[in-house]
């Protein structure tokens, strides 16, 4: 039922799709006795990379997790430079410094919020070992010609692609042929485990190791050691953490990617009417479809143009917000917040400064219906040109 003509409004910016068939695949979970990580996260591990067509997949706790055991595998260590956008949310940044290493800010393209290599180029040194691309709101960057740019000086192009479960580059899935990219399954995504993440990678090695650092460095799943009768004993062979997923939420995961296809083609159809419905609003520029792929919109953001120089886009938000619409402010930038206040920044990023002080994120989810739309937009100008 649309919110708008249902009562009273209460349109969020995000609401999960979920249903009766998670439901009974968490109650066979429970009856099975086996809650922990186990055969469900082992189906949910091999039905992901199928997906997103990567050879190997490490189920963990979130696309966080899946991050900071990313970097771990690649022996990043302090003294190392990893290009990160800062327009992205700060785990992206974060997980840099867990393993020690710096980030390296790069600004954004303004139309995709996503890394070019214009904007990677100029910050690469000696110490670059990596660049942390982010398929931001789900756009894909164009990963393909960062690649082309690092990888002949020995740079490693690695993925974040937190939010980017169904989006597409170059007739491909996002993520395939990544050498690592790390997903989540938080609600706010396309598909959710409640919290929940993973990590592709292209080798088998590099997977194998992953899989142990997610379980304290341990070369023997839990699952394996009951299966062989407890009589094989484990080791540990490096410094691990507690990463592990549950058969719970892996049960959820399965059932949602089963529905991937089916929620990105509403989303896509509802990013595509937003930008029909706001394609000749000069105030307004929306986030862009790149030439070489497809986005799963996973968020869908308008900027502010220099026509509503005189817009407060705070106010627009309180506007919204009265008219129970939950819209948020755009992408944080890292660099701006407390945590990175010793953070030397080496360029200005002005791109993504317009982006995180003019932009806003407007409702997507599943059930959000053309009157649900219609009546954002109208909101959304009428608080734009001052009407009431
Ligand atoms: C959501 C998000 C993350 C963190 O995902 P979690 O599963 O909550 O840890 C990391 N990077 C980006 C770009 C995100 O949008």
């Amino acid at each position: 039922m649309s919110a708008v003509t249902g009562g009273r409004v209460s349109l969020p910016v995000a609401r999960p799709l979920l249903g009766d068939e998670e439901a009974v695949a968490v109650q066979e979970v429970l009856a099975s006795g086996w809650v922990a990580q186990g055969p469900r996260v082992a189906a949910f591990e091999t039905a992901f990379a199928a997906k997103v067509n990567a050879a190997h997949a490490v189920a963990v706790t979130s696309a966080t997790a899946a991050l900071h055991v990313m970097l771990a595998v690649e022996n990043l260590r302090p003294g190392d430079e990893v290009i990160v956008p800062s327009l992205s949310f700060i785990a992206t940044a974060n997980c840099v410094r867990y393993v020690g290493a710096t980030p390296v800010f790069a600004d954004v393209d303004p139309a995709t919020a996503n890394l070019t290599t214009d904007t990677v180029e100029p910050l690469i040194t000696g110490k670059t070992r990596a660049v942390l691309a982010v398929h931001q709101c789900g756009v894909p960057a164009d990963v393909r010609a960062l690649r082309a740019m690092c990888e002949p000086h020995g740079i490693l192009v690695l993925e974040d692609a937190a939010c980017a479960a169904g989006s597409q580059a170059y007739g491909a899935p996002v993520g395939a042929d990544a050498r690592a990219a790390a997903w989540s399954f938080h609600p706010r995504k396309v598909i959710t485990t409640g919290e929940g993440g993973m990590l592709t990678l292209d080798d088998p090695g590099r997977a194998r190791r992953a899989a142990a650092l997610r379980q304290h460095g341990m070369t023997m799943s839990a699952f394996d050691r009951h299966a062989s009768g407890g009589v094989a004993r484990e080791s540990y062979d490096e410094l691990g953490f507690n990463y592990r997923m549950t058969d719970l939420q892996a049960a959820v995961g399965l059932v949602q990617l089963g529905r991937l296809d089916e929620i990105v083609a509403r989303r896509r159809a509802i990013a595509s009417r937003y930008r029909a419905l706001l394609a000749d609003i000069t105030e307004l520029m929306a986030v862009a479809e790149p030439s070489y792929g497809t986005s799963n919109a996973q968020s869908f953001w308008v900027q502010l143009t220099p026509a509503a120089e005189h817009v407060d886009r705070d106010a627009v938000l309180g506007s919204l917000a009265e008219r129970g619409i939950g819209a948020r402010p755009g992408i944080m930038a890292s660099h701006l917040e407390p945590a990175y206040r010793d953070h030397r920044l080496r360029v200005a990023l002005p791109a993504t400064e317009a982006h995180t002080r003019r932009a806003l994120i407007l409702p997507v989810f599943h059930e959000f219906t053309d009157a649900d739309q219609d009546y954002v937009v109208t909101a959304l100008l009428d608080a734009i040109r001052g009407r009431r």
